[in-house]
């Protein structure tokens, strides 16, 4: 009987078990053909001078919005894509969309936003992609289809995943650097290894993750924490952009520490290409430049 007991609880267990992949296989199946058939999509947030207030360039961001399940947040699909073998195909249809985009963004008149230097694309780069030389072959063949030149492009990248293989890493990067990609560390003051792999990876641009920048009108700490960032990566000769500026407030304290660029929901929502676009004709209108200039005057 005892036997019959644990028999029971085992298939009990076991049918959870079952149940539970079942629902994950289901998932990336859909997460599969939802790849397949082209139903990922592209929202754009722009990056702005913290100096100036110009546009100088965007981040593209995956989504995915399911028939049945509803909107369906990259922070799970884009992990199950990594989990699965998926992650690469999605990177490469990521660039399929970004490059035209920002070709036919180049091509709007920015004569009212006197914007006339060339706009940054940052794209998000998985660490599991980094072993993959084949992916970075395909981007470059993709920036030659789209004439767009590599120092067009930011490769965004996480310092886990620059510093999971730092060896390798340190390699491929360096490649990647010589053939003209800029690469940023992204949500940086997160991880452990966080100076390190900003003193030894060829890395153009420091991104401040948000938690820092949400909490720095009120926190002392996290003033200390991008100051020091700050300093550091100027040190290298980096570029620093902040996440995550929610308000003016947020965009003061971190210009006046001498922050290079600004991404945030006050500066500007990730954005469908067409609501970007209109966007971005009158882009000095969203954050307030006259105040902005008349600061930097005083
Ligand atoms: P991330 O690259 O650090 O992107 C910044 C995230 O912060 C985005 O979330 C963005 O919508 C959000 N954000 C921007 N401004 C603000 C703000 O002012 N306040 C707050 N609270 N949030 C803000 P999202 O789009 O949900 O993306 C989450 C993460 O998913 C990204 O973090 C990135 O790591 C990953 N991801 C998104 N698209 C891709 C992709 O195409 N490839 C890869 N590998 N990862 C991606
Ligand atoms: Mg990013
Ligand atoms: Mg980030
Ligand atoms: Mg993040």
């Amino acid at each position: 009987e005892s036997i019959n007991t644990a028999d029971t609880a085992d298939n009990k267990f076991g049918q959870q078990l079952r149940a539970e992949n079942e629902a994950n296989t289901l998932t990336v199946n859909e997460l599969e053909q939802a790849i397949n058939a082209g139903e990922l999509y592209l929202v754009y947030q722009p990056k702005v001078s913290c100096i100036s207030g110009t546009l100088t360039g965007l981040e593209a961001l995956a989504r995915w919005q399911h028939a049945e399940k509803g909107f369906i947040s990259p922070e799970k699909f884009i992990p199950l894509a990594e989990q699965n073998g998926l992650i690469d195909r999605l990177t490469l249809q990521v660039f399929e969309q970004a490059l035209p985009f920002l070709n036919q963004l180049q091509a709007v008149d920015y004569a009212v936003s006197n914007q006339n230097r060339d706009l940054l694309l940052s794209v998000n780069i998985s660490a599991a992609s980094l072993k993959n030389l084949k992916l970075f072959k395909q981007i470059e063949a993709l920036c030659d289809t789209h004439h767009i030149r590599p120092e067009q492009l930011i490769l965004e990248l996480t310092e886990t995943a620059a510093m999971d293989d730092p060896v390798m890493s340190l390699d491929i990067l360096t490649q990647l650097r010589l053939r003209g990609f800029r690469l940023s560390i992204d949500d940086f003051g997160t991880g452990f290894s966080s100076m390190l792999a900003l003193v030894r990876m060829p890395f153009s641009e420091v991104k401040v993750d948000k938690t820092f920048v949400m909490t720095s009108a009120d926190s002392r700490e996290s003033r200390l924490v991008i100051k020091a960032i700050i300093e550091l990566a100027h040190s290298l000769n980096m570029q620093v952009a902040a996440e995550g500026i929610e308000d003016n407030t947020a965009l003061e304290l971190l210009r006046k520490m001498g922050c290079d660029q600004a991404q945030g929901y006050y500066i500007g929502r990730p954005m469908l290409p067409e609501v970007f676009i209109e966007w971005s004709k009158n882009a000095s209108e969203h954050i307030d430049l006259q105040r902005l200039k008349h600061l930097h005057s005083v």
